[in-house]
């Protein structure tokens, strides 16, 4: 082991001090480390053309939790005698010319499966060895090394997240406990010519203008992190027996799940140091709940999405993935973008979106109420369209698991009871029939009686007048017939189903026009598309 060497610690997601191995190799081995972080003009540049604040990719939440986790990790590391180092530019290019100006001998950064850390990897990598540089990337963003579950699963990715333990067993690291902080971090060496600039604001960014309504509901950061993770886990007895799907997706005043996923996203939380709390918890009871519905089994299905994203080509695409079953989707983008704008005229479906758009964060089971209604349910929209808009507003936007999930709600893969859909009238009632969730996020309809506040259409126009809210003015009218339309994309997803059993998934491109021509001739009288859509006002 040298010691007299430069190390470059590169943090990217792993924005965290605990359980950070790439982080502690650095310093244990080492007389100088320089911690980078290279925001990414691509990633953070306003986009004036975007439908909603933010970058071309991301949503203004999201890259405030990133600069915000970036100040904290910043102010930690100073904790530790050391900083954070923050570049502008295209990463690839800025990381190589440090490892030259700053003559390093070991770059270390955590493993990352996602395609585009996949390619710059590939990029800083090539490098690093045609130059001498020692890497060090271990995985510590999950639990698995996603390589490793589809190795023991001979070659293939687990098609069922409960097979995830059975292939690989409990995690090495979990029977000893996981480090938790660093005693310190050698200094800085030498920046030499460097432009090294402080972690920017989102004015200086180019965010002159964004309108607060409330205040953001996350702060990013390791400590925000460690301190949700201790208040969700101080009820020992809430952890044993979380149960899911059970819980209210209504609930806003205090959310039925924990809200760490940002956290998990950019690895403010470390999954396995989550993982070893959960564990040492359902010690403590007997009766427990397991997998896939406890607590802990929700950080198994984030690794099942991880390997099975790792293992799928094209996994983010219809085409080309062969784990994606092929339907003739359509590309409708009214549709789209009512739903989008929480303007589709169905006051659980629109106050959802409405929450999305604002907290950046939404219930597990809204997540499936919308998605649901967007592609197989309702408007038969294709699940890319709706991934892309979930993409950029969540504040947990995870490529793995986000498009994971839109495969499993759009029935295209893992799941495939299309004929059970969600009613965007009676399942949110189910749990708030007073609708308080939506008149809390929709304040149009606040004083809509609850007989009709999730289908406020059917209100005589007394009722609307003394409401407030007359629908087709104040409020859409329901862009489509709930009965009307789940009928036809069941009829429609059927019919897909049937095409891909025959080509045994090899639908070609002229397969489906002749699926599409064969749909639209059986269409019935009255179920045509433009009948569906009620006029948007
Ligand atoms: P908890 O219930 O407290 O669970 C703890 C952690 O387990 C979560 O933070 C998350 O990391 C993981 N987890 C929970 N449920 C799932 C799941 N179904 N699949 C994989 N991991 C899970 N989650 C994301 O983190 N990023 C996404 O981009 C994302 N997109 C989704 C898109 C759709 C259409 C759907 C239906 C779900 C999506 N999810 C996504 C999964 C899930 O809804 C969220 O992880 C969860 O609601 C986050 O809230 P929480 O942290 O309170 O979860």
């Amino acid at each position: 082991m040298t010691t007299a060497s430069s190390s470059l610690m590169w943090f990217r997601k792993g924005l965290r001090i605990h359980d950070n191995p790439a982080l502690e190799y650095a310093a244990k081995n080492s007389s100088n480390v320089y911690p980078v972080f290279v925001i990414d003009p691509h990633y953070m540049k306003p986009d004036p053309g975007a439908f909603s604040p933010g970058s071309r990719l991301a949503g203004v939440n999201r890259i405030r939790f990133l600069l915000e986790s970036l100040v904290d990790l910043d102010s930690s590391l100073k904790k530790l005698g050391s900083r954070l180092l923050v570049f502008h530019g295209e990463p690839g290019d800025e990381l190589i010319r440090c490892l030259k100006e700053w003559n390093i001998k070991r770059l270390c950064f955590e493993y990352d499966t996602d395609p585009y850390y996949q390619a710059l990897d590939a990029r800083v990598k090539n490098y690093a060895s045609e130059n001498g540089i020692e890497i060090f990337s271990p995985v510590s963003h999950t639990l698995f090394n996603p390589a490793h579950i589809i190795e023991k699963n001979g070659g293939n990715p687990p098609m069922n997240c409960q097979l995830i333990l059975k292939l690989v067993g409990e995690p090495q690291w979990l029977s000893s406990p996981l480090s938790t902080t660093l005693d310190t971090i050698p200094p800085i060496g030498d920046v030499g010519n460097c432009h090294i600039i402080e972690v920017p604001t989102l004015k200086q960014l180019g965010y002159e203008n964004i309108q607060e309504e409330e205040p953001p509901i996350f702060r990013g950061g390791e400590t925000e992190a460690l301190r949700r993770l201790r208040e969700s886990t101080s009820d020992k007895e809430w952890v044993a027996k979380f149960e899911k799907p059970k819980g209210d997706p209504s609930a806003f005043l205090k959310p039925a799940t924990t809200m760490l996923s940002p956290y998990l996203k950019f690895g403010c939380l470390s999954s396995r140091y989550f993982y070893q709390c959960c564990k040492e918890i359902e010690k403590e009871f007997k009766n427990h709940t397991d997998p896939p519905v406890s607590l802990r089994a929700q950080l198994l299905w984030r690794e099942f999405f991880y390997a099975v994203g790792f293992g799928t080509p094209n996994f983010d695409h219809m085409r080309g993935n062969a784990i994606c079953r092929q339907i003739p989707w359509n590309d409708d983008d009214e549709l789209l973008a009512a739903w989008r704008d929480a303007q589709t005229g169905f006051p659980w479906i629109d106050a959802i979106m409405v929450q999305l758009r604002k907290w950046g964060w939404i219930h597990h089971l809204a997540r499936h109420s919308v998605a649901c209604f967007l592609t197989r349910g309702d408007l038969f929209v294709h699940w890319e369209k709706g991934r892309d808009v979930f993409e950029r507003l969540l504040v947990d936007s995870d490529w793995a698991i986000n498009n994971g999930n839109w495969l499993w709600l759009s029935c295209s893969s893992f799941f495939y009871q299309f004929h059970r859909i969600y009613s965007p009238i009676t399942f949110g009632k189910k749990y708030d029939p007073s609708g308080a969730y939506i008149r809390h996020f929709l304040p149009v309809l606040k004083d809509m009686p609850k007989e009709y506040i999730y289908e406020p259409w059917t209100a005589p126009l007394s009722i609307q007048t003394k409401a407030n809210c007359i629908i087709g003015k104040d409020y859409p009218k329901p862009i489509i017939s709930h009965d009307v339309a789940s009928k036809e994309c069941k009829r429609k997803i059927g019919a897909a189903y049937e095409l891909n059993k025959k080509t045994n998934g090899m639908v070609s491109d002229e397969d489906m026009q002749n699926l599409r021509r064969k749909l639209v001739e059986d269409q019935s009288e009255g179920t045509d598309s433009k009948r569906l859509k009620q006029k948007l006002i």
